[in-house]
């Protein structure tokens, strides 16, 4: 599978889509729309949502709105409403000037609802909230109708006037559609459509104290701005009877579709907002854009590019069903990704130092290096090799087991784009630890060749000790232990312990020009990018975005 074209069999929704534009049901025209709820920061499961509803607004000359549905003045928030944005782009899609707020449709919404009042279709209950429940019945049993089911339309107008203008407490009245409290779907036994909240919202201020509920506004909305396919989860299906229930009631532009999918979900991963707000406020994470966390700002913040997350929801694709897809297939489209476009380096985690005993003191020669060997307009750029070096610790034993062919005495490795080098002693401290490898280096092997086709088992990378910058590397790794978190009891059972570990590294100078945003391979190591807020040029501070060793290509390979 190349990364450039990602493969991708129709799926279900844009055979639909299809079929009404063969049929040319709405006039031909294709609109999406992405409804966020500013109440929390974008993950990974709203990339699936994001790259579906802007995948078929491009695929078929149509457009995406970008919608906030704000209409919960408790949870939400502007620095949501600006994350959410910054997110999309970041994502790759546009909206243009397609850019809506449920709250800007208040007055139109009030005015249906309204309009419900006028046709019989809604009444105030003035039932609490616990007797609604009640009320409502269960899945095996109907529900019974509120004593208040019966007002006039007087009356419900009357009241809903009082509840607008703010005569009544929170909770003291709801307004509700008028629909049957014995449906066997349980959406359909008379939801409520408006309440009473004594609360600004961050948009209209203190204009409203009712608020519609969810279900009214989102049909509505999607009519007011005729909306052809209204894409959204499984859960919803139960909602499309209510959904198609009030545009077949009131006289909307339009009546679009509405299609459920499924959600993502990850192993390995949460990806409710409700637990991911839990692990920023209660400080599992450095916040919403901790590089552990699945939000589109984490993985910004990790290294990740956008390509790489846009290519894995093309692969999963769009179904019917619930699946819980593998985490390693996102970290193998971030590889994969990566392995093409990311520049190389050399940068010691683990430093212990060599000193090649034979070589000149004083002498540095600049070595050409292969910037990308998977793309050769990367070009090649030159790394300073001297006498004194740092290898990594793990790439040198004293008594090297069996099938160890890294550095070990009396042994010749290759240095990258250096030379070849044989360890001929070591130094150790007062503990016995092994402070310094001793070596010598062979001149005819200059860029790492041998000239008499002599062979060594293995190359190692390396950094001037001279040359060589001391940086932070923050070693990121999953965030849960648990394969399916939300089995855990609590957190601190689920969460990976691991999942940071701080190194000192020394890394070759080149390393300090790297841009914010862009994330480049450290050789044998995995994939590291500046971190946005830390690293500067006299401090430079990395983050491993992913390792190199790819699970999901060993699982594919063998399926
Ligand atoms: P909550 O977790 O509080 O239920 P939400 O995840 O539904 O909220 P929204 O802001 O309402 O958050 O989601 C915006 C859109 O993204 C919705 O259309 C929703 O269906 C979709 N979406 C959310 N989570 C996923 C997911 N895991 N996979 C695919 N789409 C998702
Ligand atoms: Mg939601």
């Amino acid at each position: 599978m190349s990364d450039s074209e990602p493969t991708r069999s129709k799926d279900f929704i844009r055979t639909i889509i299809e079929e009404d534009l063969r049929s040319g049901k709405n006039d031909g025209r294709v609109v999406s729309r992405f409804p966020p709820e500013p109440n929390g920061y974008l993950h990974i499961g709203h990339a699936k949502s994001i790259c579906l509803n802007f995948g078929v607004a491009l695929e078929y000359g149509g457009s995406c709105h970008l919608r906030f549905d704000d209409t919960n003045p408790v949870k939400e928030d502007v620095e949501f409403v600006e994350s959410i944005k910054e997110d999309v782009r970041w994502l790759g899609f546009d909206w243009g000037d397609n850019e809506f707020y449920a709250s800007d449709y208040f007055e139109r919404l009030h005015d249906y609802a309204v309009q419900l009042i006028r046709d019989g279709n809604a009444y105030v209950d003035s039932l609490s909230a616990e007797e609604i429940r009640e009320y409502r019945g269960t899945l095996t049993e109907p529900g019974r109708d509120s004593p208040y089911r019966d007002r006039s339309v007087e009356e419900n107008l009357d009241l809903f006037a009082r509840m607008r203008a703010g005569e009544f407490a929170d909770g003291e009245h709801v307004l509700r559609a008028k629909i049957d409290m014995a449906s066997g779907n349980i959406n359909m036994r008379d939801p409520t459509i408006y309440r009473i909240r004594k609360t600004a919202h961050h948009r209209t201020g203190d204009t409203w104290c009712i608020y519609p509920m969810y279900d009214f506004t989102h049909c509505l909305s999607d009519a007011e701005e005729k909306i052809t396919h209204s894409l959204c989860t499984l859960e919803f299906e139960d909602h499309r009877p209510l959904y198609d229930w009030v545009l077949d009631e009131l006289s909307t532009p339009c009546h679009p579709q509405q299609i459920e999918f499924a959600r993502l979900n990850l192993s390995y991963t949460v990806l409710s907002k409700r637990k991911l707000l839990r692990l920023v406020e209660e400080k599992w994470v450095d916040g919403w854009d901790d590089p552990r966390m699945p939000t589109i700002a984490g993985f910004r913040r990790r290294g990740y590019p956008p390509e790489a997350i846009r290519n894995f929801c093309d692969r999963i694709g769009v179904a019917k069903r619930d699946s819980l897809v593998d985490v390693a297939m996102l970290e193998h489209a971030a590889r994969e990704h990566l392995n093409a476009v990311a520049s190389r380096y050399m940068a010691v985690l683990d430093p212990i130092k060599v000193v090649i005993e034979n070589y000149p003191e004083g002498l540095v020669e600049e070595m050409d290096a292969v910037n990308n060997p998977e793309d050769e307009s990367a070009g090649t750029r030159k790394v300073p090799f001297s006498r004194e070096l740092y290898v990594e610790r793990d790439d040198f034993r004293e008594d090297p087991p069996r099938k160890f062919f890294r550095l070990s005495p009396g042994r010749e490795v290759r240095l990258r784009y250096g030379y070849f080098v044989t360890c001929t002693d070591v130094v150790k401290d007062e503990n016995g630890e092994v402070t310094e490898i001793r070596c010598t280096y062979d001149p005819e092997t200059r860029g790492g060749d041998s000239p008499d086709g002599r062979k060594v088992k293995s190359t190692l990378h390396w950094v001037s000790a001279e040359h060589g910058v001391g940086a932070e590397v923050r070693l990121y790794d999953r965030l849960f232990k648990d394969e399916d978190p939300s089995k855990a009891a609590d957190f601190d059972e689920a969460l990976n312990p691991d999942s940071l570990k701080v190194v000192s590294a020394v890394v070759e100078p080149e390393l300090a020009k790297v841009e914010p945003g862009t994330t480049v391979q450290f050789e044998r190591q995995g994939y590291f990018c500046p971190a946005s807020k830390d690293c500067k040029p006299d401090k430079l501070v990395f983050n491993r975005a992913v390792t190199l060793r790819d699970s999901w290509a060993r699982i594919a390979k063998k399926g």
